[in-house]
């Protein structure tokens, strides 16, 4: 059976979570908001959760995760850089530093450190899917004014983004007008920010 990838949306702020799956196994990227809603889901579809990942640690992204951690004795992967941003008890996560692949179940997950947005931002590649938090959305980059955020990084993250095949599937941590997909290929041509990235500009 073939990866299978729900795009759930919860909370107050457009938040984007996605259930990835592939035959009974699971992994969540960025549950936050309503984990009775997630275990619910979980339990509906008879699958069973190996991990969890972050993008970053802002709180519409991790509120409430730690629950979910509590219970289900998966850990909750996220960048060192961006732990104490997340306000999660490091005792729930398995903390990492820069680039890695974690084989998890069927799952072959790579972290690419994409800085900017915070410093410990990562986007999270499996298979032909990559999931891209606050750092790229269609049409747009996330906020490099916050704290942590550094406009610099964010121009060489999108840069290293650009790299990947175009028929990447984008799907990024926020619905920001209806819409959170798209593809590597569509967003080097029609994303003004990766676009001013990869000519040197200002983002
Ligand atoms: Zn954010």
């Amino acid at each position: 059976m073939n990866m299978q990838i729900d795009v759930i949306n919860l909370g107050p702020m457009d938040n984007c979570t996605y259930l990835v799956s592939k035959d009974k196994d699971a992994v969540l990227i960025d549950p936050a908001w309503d984990m009775n809603f997630l275990t619910h889901t979980l339990t509906q579809k008879n699958l069973t959760l190996r991990a969890v990942f972050f993008t970053h640690g802002h709180f519409d992204h991790v509120k409430f995760a730690q629950t979910l951690l509590e219970q289900t004795a998966v850990k909750g992967y996220i960048e060192a850089q961006d732990v104490a941003l997340s306000g999660m008890d490091p005792r729930f996560l398995h903390v990492y530093s820069g680039q890695q692949t974690f084989e998890i179940g069927p799952f072959q997950i790579k972290i690419i450190p994409t800085p900017g947005h915070t410093a410990g931002g990562v986007c999270i590649q499996i298979g032909d899917a990559l999931f891209t938090g606050d750092t790229l959305f269609p049409g747009a980059c996330g906020r490099v004014d916050l704290p942590t955020s550094d406009p610099r990084a964010m121009r060489q993250s999108l840069i290293k983004l650009a790299q990947l095949p175009d028929d990447t599937r984008v799907f990024a941590g926020h619905s920001y007008g209806g819409k959170c997909s798209s593809t590597i290929g569509y967003e080097r041509t029609q994303n003004p920010f990766m676009r001013n990235a990869l000519r040197g500009e200002e983002i």
